[in-house]
């Protein structure tokens, strides 16, 4: 039974409450909204904060991004969340916000595609970096748009991240377990280096999606393949790119080719 626009009205509301709490967003920081149906949208209003929001405050937009009804404004990052509902019509919410860790890697260029944990591999794949875009115009949404058909969670060039799903709990659990990923990767970068997981086993993770119901994008190519080791969990095999250099000219000098 679908969700009265009441109900989706107060899941905004908890679900901004929850990533006000977590840390996700500071100040008026973030945005999230769900399909009413084809030709609408519920959202959230520019200039509130995501953990004060009231039921009555959220703004309904056509697709088009123009205000229905509301008496606050919309959020100014409406267009990127139309682009989503645009290009993906399974996708019923999107959650926009800045979890520290996550965006931390956005900042640092990094994109979350190493194969650490089974479970993520299974719901995400990887999640891919979208170039910068000045936030609430066209180059934000440009550099997403080959991105969204592919993956169900992005992060964004020195700004945050962004997960959508079926409904508007799925889109903020993704965000959830983007931030945890996040933190995990960070710890094992502090502890001396994350070990990825075998290629074959990751392969596996891949074709078990069925199994667990999740019908996820790809697991990423042409743009962000998951990264796994290539040999098998007992024979990794470490080098830096300075050693390797060393190891193929050794290579061919034994061979006299060079
Ligand atoms: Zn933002």
């Amino acid at each position: 039974m679908p969700k009265t626009e009441r109900e989706l009205r107060q899941d905004i509301v908890d679900i901004g409450k929850l990533i006000y709490q977590k840390g996700w967003v500071a100040a008026n920081d973030g945005n999230i909204s769900v399909r009413l149906d084809r030709e609408r949208v519920l959202c959230t209003p520019t200039g509130v904060s995501k953990g004060m929001m009231q039921p009555d405050d959220m703004i309904v937009c056509d697709m088009k991004g123009n205000k229905i009804l509301g008496r606050l404004e919309r959020t100014s990052e409406i267009a990127m969340h139309l682009a989503v509902y645009e290009l993906r019509p399974d996708i019923n919410a999107v959650v926009h916000a800045h979890p520290p860790v996550a965006t931390g890697f956005a900042a640092a260029g990094r994109e979350l595609n190493a194969a650490l944990l089974p479970e993520v591999v299974i719901a995400l794949g990887c999640v891919p970096m979208a170039a910068y875009g000045l936030p609430g115009t066209p180059e934000l949404i440009e550099p997403m748009k080959p991105l969204i058909p592919k993956y169900d969670a992005l992060l964004m060039a020195n700004h945050g991240a962004v997960c959508y799903g079926p409904d508007l709990y799925k889109a903020f659990f993704k965000m959830e377990t983007v931030e945890h990923f996040a933190r995990i990767a960070l710890v094992a970068e502090l502890l001396g280096g994350a070990q990825v997981l075998p290629r074959r086993e990751v392969e596996k993770l891949l074709e078990s999606r069925t199994r667990y119901g999740v019908k996820a994008a790809s697991a990423g190519e042409p743009f962000c393949p998951v990264t796994a080791e290539d040999v098998g969990a007992g024979d990794r095999i470490t080098v830096t790119r300075e050693e390797l250099i060393d190891l193929v000219d050794q290579a061919l000098k034994a061979k006299g080719i060079v």
